[in-house]
């Protein structure tokens, strides 16, 4: 017999280390934007994994290409060997972001965490920085995963709480003050490492022509521009880089999440060969980093990225989005506020936490989740039709006036 989303729900419960919370639906069938429940329950998605599904739940192009490349019996041959799939993939996401090199990891955090060895051992061995005294600028709220170098930068009391030492050789500076990053930078700052918008803070947009500033501040210093867009690249925001809204280019950069459509962790740092050069063999790897069966799966979704004009799309129905969510009268609402698909709806905080209404969402047959306590995230595949934003339109009205 099939499992109930009640047994799931207990069997994650017992088992697994409470280290989330999730919301109580169970997720066993999807297709599209739409999810379903053991218990046939429909549902759509408005988080998208945090921005992984892009192309939707079960595109039938990138499921015909991982179906393939099982087929061969090739989903993993280390980088002790070259495959067939790994070149291909490299060329696309090069040719794409417009950069010469791109060296694949998995996750997020661990393409961030290649980011860093990159720009230390760029301010060491290209700038001449004496070892060990490299510093990178980070950012108030930013949000780069979960290892413990990551969170040892992180301003959240909560990602850090327990978990020191952590690395040294971070200095944090206010997201959003140009200004303050031309102060803190100096002649061992080897990085700048920042989300052209904070996706985890609770979609922060920082003032238009900062990204330009902090840029120009770089190239002066002679500081790399490091850009993760794991969750605000390819295709979330209307453009395929949210640092295109800006006119700007980054030195590295670093995508995850959408890469693979969802498929199975890929990740990757741009750079070109100037920068990237700075990687000889042994320096850096990972045993599944740019295996076959994720390059197969990523040559896939970005292929459909590109084909449906899934950028377009996410500018279009993100507009109606906002325009939709802000025409809602609600004295719960104390912002509207995103780019692209990508829309955080601010509860006021004598209305409560974000929390509550998400699960008031999920009763009405819409998954979100809040984030920061006071932000509902509205991210939905980039697939998603205007039928189907007319029914979160309508379920956020029901539940945001209540
Ligand atoms: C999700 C995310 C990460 C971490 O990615 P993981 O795959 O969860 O390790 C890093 N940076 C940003 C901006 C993210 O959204």
């Amino acid at each position: 017999m099939p499992l109930s989303s009640r047994d799931c729900i207990d069997l994650e419960s017992t088992y697994g280390a409470s280290n989330y919370h999730p919301l109580p639906v169970v997720i066993s069938r999807a297709e599209g934007a739409w999810v379903f429940d053991p218990e046939g329950r429909k549902y759509l998605d408005c988080l998208a994994a945090y921005s992984a599904l892009n192309q939707g739940y079960g595109h039938p192009k990138i499921l015909a290409a991982v179906r393939e490349q099982l087929g061969t019996g090739v989903t993993l041959t280390s980088r002790a060997f070259y495959n067939d799939k790994l070149g291909l993939f490299l060329k696309r996401i090069c040719r794409i972001a417009g950069f010469e090199k791109a060296l694949p990891m998995n996750t997020g955090a661990e393409a961030v965490e290649t980011a860093i060895k990159l720009a230390r051992k760029h301010a060491v061995k290209v700038r001449g920085i004496p070892e060990g005294q490299a510093e990178i600028l980070v950012f108030s709220g930013n949000f780069h995963g979960r290892t413990t170098t990551i969170v040892g930068f992180s301003d959240e009391p909560q990602y850090r709480e327990g978990f020191g030492p952590f690395t040294p050789g971070f200095r944090l500076v206010p997201y959003g003050d140009a200004e303050a990053v031309r102060q803190a930078l100096g002649p061992r700052t080897a990085a700048v490492l920042i989300e052209p918008i904070q996706g985890e803070a609770g979609i922060i947009i920082p003032p238009r022509g900062y990204l330009r500033e902090v840029a120009a501040a770089c190239r002066q210093s002679g500081a790399l521009l490091v850009l993760d867009e794991i969750q605000s690249g390819l295709g979330r925001t209307g453009k395929m880089f949210a640092y295109e809204h800006e006119g700007i280019r980054p030195d590295v950069l670093i995508l995850a999440k959408a890469i693979s459509g969802g498929i199975l962790p890929v990740s990757v740092v741009l750079a070109d060969e100037a920068v990237m050069s700075v990687f000889r063999p042994g320096d850096h790897g990972s045993t599944y980093g740019g295996n076959p069966l994720g390059a197969a799966a990523a040559l896939a979704a970005l292929d459909v990225l590109v084909e449906e004009r899934l950028c377009e799309r996410a500018a279009e129905l993100g507009d109606y989005l906002r325009q939709g969510l802000s025409a809602i009268p609600s004295p719960h609402v104390k912002e509207v506020r995103g780019v692209g698909l990508w829309i955080g709806v601010e509860i006021h905080g004598s209305s409560g936490r974000a929390r509550p209404f998400s699960e008031r969402l999920l009763a009405e047959g819409v998954l979100c989740k809040e984030t920061h306590d006071q932000v509902i995230r509205f991210a939905p595949p980039l697939v998603v039709t205007k039928e189907d934003l007319d029914f979160l339109l309508q379920k956020a009205r029901r539940v945001l006036t209540a």
